[in-house]
């Protein structure tokens, strides 16, 4: 009997620093029922396991049919490990140090569950229900608070020696003067790229420059990457120069990431990413600028078609695919 109709579902659990949020998915990629609660409001991991657990059960049982029908739980965590199932010392999670979670979760409820970084789901997510699906080499490029990545090579996800392979956005960029970044170094991608990069460049320029701008209503330090998008979309000529900026930068750091694996596609994800001609035109334009001749015109830019608020859940879920019986 084929696997799927015995368990013909997964669950996808995303842990954000605000939020996490996870549901039943069945295979198609359809999210039948969800459920958040809040992170922050747990200091100790071991009552976010209990509350965590105890929702996730009542949702299995009442949209599921009860355990015996899940596959799997797959899980997306800030500095996830794949191998170990581990969150290890995730700034932004309440809590410290190194923490089992995979491993907790799976003594709970009795279901075999895998955990990766945010970036490394949305990968695999993209590779089995979305724009990325049937391809064996892609670049995941997720734009948000940070930027994240996840590399595909040969059908398999990258996770490197030691389970944290593919921290693109934390590629130098900038050498010289090159912004702080979240790490603690300077000149990261994400210090450009991100949305907080975006309202920074937007920042740089204003305060460079004296010519008019809407983004000149808001108070500098309030600016975000909507309210540039949103001037952008009103012709303002300080927003659309601040895309140009934010994906030149980003085009120019892609065009080196082609060198290292050669990848049929680049997807990107998030907020910015939905940005449109404003982003994806300067991107496209400092790839083909940037990239070695033998790779020219070989890389397709595609922008992740999946629901912001379903693609964490589906990326968390496809994981669980993976798993042994
Ligand atoms: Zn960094």
């Amino acid at each position: 009997m084929n696997s799927h109709m015995e368990k013909p579902y997964v669950v996808g659990i995303d842990i954000g620093g605000t939020n996490s949020v996870f549901g039943v998915v069945d295979a198609r990629g359809k999210i039948i029922a969800q459920n958040a609660l809040k992170t922050q409001a747990y200091v100790k991991v071991e009552n976010y396991i209990n509350e965590l657990s105890q929702k996730l059960l009542s949702l299995i049982n009442s949209n599921g049919g009860g355990v015996d029908k899940i596959k799997g739980i797959g899980v997306g965590a800030p500095n996830g490990n794949y191998y170990s199932g581990t969150i290890e010392f995730a700034p932004n999670l309440p809590w410290k140090g190194v923490i089992p979670l995979a491993a907790m979760i799976e003594q709970k409820l009795g279901i075999p569950t895998a955990l990766t970084n945010d970036a490394n789901a949305a990968a695999v997510g993209e590779m089995t229900y979305g724009v990325a699906r049937g391809m064996k080499d892609f670049i995941m490029i997720t734009l948000g608070t940070g930027v994240g990545s996840g590399i595909v090579v040969n059908g398999q996800m990258v996770y490197g020696h030691d389970g944290f392979a593919g921290e693109l956005g934390h590629v130098i960029v900038r050498h010289e003067k090159g912004r702080v970044c979240g790490c603690g170094r300077k000149g990261c991608l994400e210090a450009y790229c991100s949305a907080t990069g975006v309202a920074r460049t937007a920042r740089e320029i204003l305060s460079l420059r004296s010519d008019n701008s809407l983004l000149r209503k808001i108070p500098a330090d309030q600016i975000t990457s909507k309210d540039v998008y949103d001037a952008a979309v009103q012709k303002d000529a300080i927003a659309q120069e601040v895309f140009n900026y934010t994906g030149t930068v980003l085009g120019e750091a892609l065009a080196d990431f082609i060198a290292f694996s050669s990848p049929e596609a680049i997807v990107l994800f998030g907020g910015l990413a939905k940005s449109g001609d404003y982003i994806i035109k300067p991107i496209q334009k400092a790839i083909d600028d940037n990239v070695l001749p033998i790779y020219k015109g070989k890389t397709k830019l595609l922008v992740s078609e999946l629901k912001d608020s379903d693609a964490a859940v589906l990326g968390a879920s496809a994981l669980a695919w993976e798993l042994k019986d």
